[in-house]
């Protein structure tokens, strides 16, 4: 008898804009894999009964997206370490019917950066939103010795210089002068995305070595990009992230480790 067909997704609310389908879908087709990658409207109430559930419909495992990624801890079945130190999972494998939480965010931050990164002694990030943990995470992981936390909200940058051992606190009203010396500038604010104002962060004291990125990706050059590049500073932008945290589900879900290549990122940009 044949394989039956591999099944995984995206389940969110809403979830009509996420870019996941397009992704898995061409690798997919790029490894010859009769498996399929759906996207599925899940509401706060249903969330309970979808993922219990996901044993019984077949599913290999899921991504999670907002508003899910915290809601779904209590009913998963284990989590590893990183989903425990970010406190949000945004990948599920069913595993002998059960079901294992990850976070990949974190992972996906890194080897968009790793290539990039010029020095490890200071970093400085933007913001202190549900994306900030992972980059904390990671910051850490790639052995970042001081990582300078400034969000609009201090309670939050608080919270994790808290819990990192490397994140401390700088004023969000004194941004700019953070940047002297810094080896690396992260906005994870939702500031420069489509339909949101500009970063408002004058670059004069960054060091031009230093690598700049933006964990926004629409549009792909960020006014903050921009700047940056404009006066000489090497820059990332944040769509490799997005395709680097999809590759341990993918290798999870379908038995084959994806590459991220130019390729993909013309076919998720299309
Ligand atoms: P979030 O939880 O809503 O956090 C938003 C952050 O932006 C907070 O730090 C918030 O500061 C700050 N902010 C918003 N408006 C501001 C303003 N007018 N002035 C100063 N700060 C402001 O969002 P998130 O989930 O962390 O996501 C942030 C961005 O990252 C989004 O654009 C998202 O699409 C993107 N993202 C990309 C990837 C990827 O794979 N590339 C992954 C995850 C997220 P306060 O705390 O003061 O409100």
């Amino acid at each position: 008898m044949a394989d039956a067909k591999k099944i995984a997704g995206v389940i969110g609310w809403p979830v009509s804009h996420s870019l996941s389908p397009r992704l898995h879908g061409y690798w997919l087709k790029h490894y010859n894999i009769e498996g399929e990658y759906k996207a599925v409207t899940v509401l706060p109430d249903e969330l309970d009964l979808f993922i219990k559930s996901l044993p019984d419909h077949g599913w290999q495992g899921c991504n999670i997206t907002l508003p899910h990624k915290e809601a779904v801890l209590p009913l998963l079945d284990s989590m590893d370490e990183v989903a425990k130190a970010i406190g949000a999972v945004n990948t599920i494998v069913v595993e002998n019917g059960l079901l294992r939480g990850t976070n990949t965010d974190a992972f996906g931050f890194s080897e968009n950066i790793r290539p990039h990164i010029t020095g490890k002694n200071k970093a400085v990030m933007l913001g202190a939103g549900g994306a900030a943990k992972a980059i904390c995470y990671a910051l850490e992981g790639l052995g970042f010795k001081e990582i300078i936390a400034v969000n609009r909200t201090k309670e939050k940058s608080d919270a994790l210089a808290a819990q990192f051992v490397k994140v401390k606190v700088g004023e969000w009203d004194k941004r700019a002068e953070l940047l002297a010396g810094a080896d690396l500038l992260v906005n994870t604010t939702s500031l420069g995305m489509t339909g949101k104002e500009a970063l408002d962060i004058d670059l004069a004291l960054l060091p031009k070595s230093a690598l700049v990125t933006d964990i926004v990706y629409t549009p792909l050059m960020t006014p903050l990009l921009e700047a940056a590049k404009a006066r000489g500073n090497p820059v990332v932008d944040g769509l490799g992230m997005l395709l680097y945290q999809a590759v341990p589900g993918f290798e999870a879900w379908f038995g084959v480790k994806p590459e991220v290549t130019p390729e993909l990122r013309e076919h998720v940009l299309a």
